[in-house]
């Protein structure tokens, strides 16, 4: 019988038990996938500890590379043995086989490994939607980007730097602040000791960013409002702090007609073709060698937990899967 991970009840890192798990056949719609590897991302923290509201039990894991073995009716475009990835389950995904609705997958081109398709798929569709959906990053303009040694940020930072964009990006430790810097941010602050908005004023000599791309919440509000020009683009992006408390709408308006979004990668991937064209574009960055997806740990799928505790203490840096 095969394996997965599975919270019965959320809670902390505990919480992810080794079960054994039933998959039947298919349904409609549906493909049998063997996992090979599987991505880890901090939404898979929010929904273990409770933070995103889930019903129990669920198998965490939005994001995987597999092989599939079994098709069910009425699936076109797949076959067995094609190999495929995944970036929008939502959950499921810790697991070493699943069934999947097919209209989630694409295919995997064969010079790129399985380990890159585990994390490129939801972290790089995020970016994407980040820098070419939410705000088109141009030429010369200069962003600030947190977390910039982190899965999302890592990607972020050199595929604006490849549009032509100066990178501002925060990170945790000179460590942190070396990588971030040799993938494209050009100017890493670390906010444990340095002020940013001190920093980004004196980067962009007064004249502040045009965007903040903000996945921290609680601990850079509201400063990171302060980082931008007038009527700038606050994005946030998530909450690896906690959530950003209730505010009034005015304080957008008292630091300069500020623009705010919250959004998530599920209303840029809706259908098909537009997750064919995201994907389309992920891989493309990565082909080209604009973007380097860095899968800088990895864990057997039944250590998830030591990978969510690393993850949450912010031991690691660029991308982590999980091997079944
Ligand atoms: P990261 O690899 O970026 O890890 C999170 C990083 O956040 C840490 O390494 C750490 O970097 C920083 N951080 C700052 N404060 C804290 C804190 N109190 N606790 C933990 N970490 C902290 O994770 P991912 O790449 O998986 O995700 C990055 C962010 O993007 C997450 O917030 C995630 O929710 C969000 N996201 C949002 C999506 C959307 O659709 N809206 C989709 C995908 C991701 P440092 O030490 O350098 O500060």
């Amino acid at each position: 019988m095969p394996k997965a991970i599975v919270v019965e009840q959320t809670g902390s890192p505990s919480a992810l038990k080794w079960r054994d798990v039933e998959v039947g056949r298919p349904a409609k719609g549906e493909v049998t996938v063997r996992t090979k590897s599987i991505g880890v991302n901090f939404i898979d923290i929010y929904m273990r500890s409770g933070l995103y509201p889930m019903e129990t039990p669920f198998i965490p894991g939005g994001e995987m590379c597999g092989e599939i073995e079994a098709v069910g009716g009425g699936v076109s475009g797949f076959k067995i043995g094609d190999r495929v990835a995944c970036g929008t389950a939502g959950t499921g995904c810790y697991t070493e086989l699943l069934n999947i609705d097919a209209g989630k997958l694409v295919k995997v081109p064969r010079e790129i490994s399985d380990d890159v398709a585990a994390s490129m798929m939801l972290q790089g569709m995020t970016v994407q939607f980040l820098i070419r959906q939410v705000h088109k990053v141009q030429k010369g303009e200069t962003i600030l980007v947190h977390a910039a040694a982190g899965g999302v940020g890592l990607i972020l930072c050199q595929w604006a730097k490849s549009l032509g964009a100066t990178v501002i990006g925060t990170v945790g430790s000179p460590a942190k602040a070396r990588l971030a810097k040799a993938h494209g941010c050009d100017y890493p602050i670390i906010y444990s000791r340095e002020n940013f908005v001190d920093r980004v004023r004196k980067i962009t000599k007064g004249e502040m960013v045009p965007v903040v791309y903000d996945s921290i919440g609680k601990a850079t509000w509201p400063a990171s409002l302060d980082c931008l020009q007038k009527r700038g683009l606050f994005v946030s992006f998530g909450n690896a702090s906690g959530p950003i408390p209730d505010f009034s709408p005015l304080i957008l308006m008292q630091k300069g007609s500020l623009v705010m979004t919250r959004p998530t990668l599920f209303d840029f991937v809706s259908t098909p073709d537009e997750l064919r064209k995201s994907a389309g574009e992920v891989m493309k960055v990565i082909k080209s060698g604009a973007v380097k997806i860095e899968v800088n740990h990895k864990y057997s799928l039944r250590e998830a937990a030591r990978a969510h505790r690393d993850l949450a203490a912010r031991k690691t840096t660029g991308s982590i899967v999980l091997e079944p």
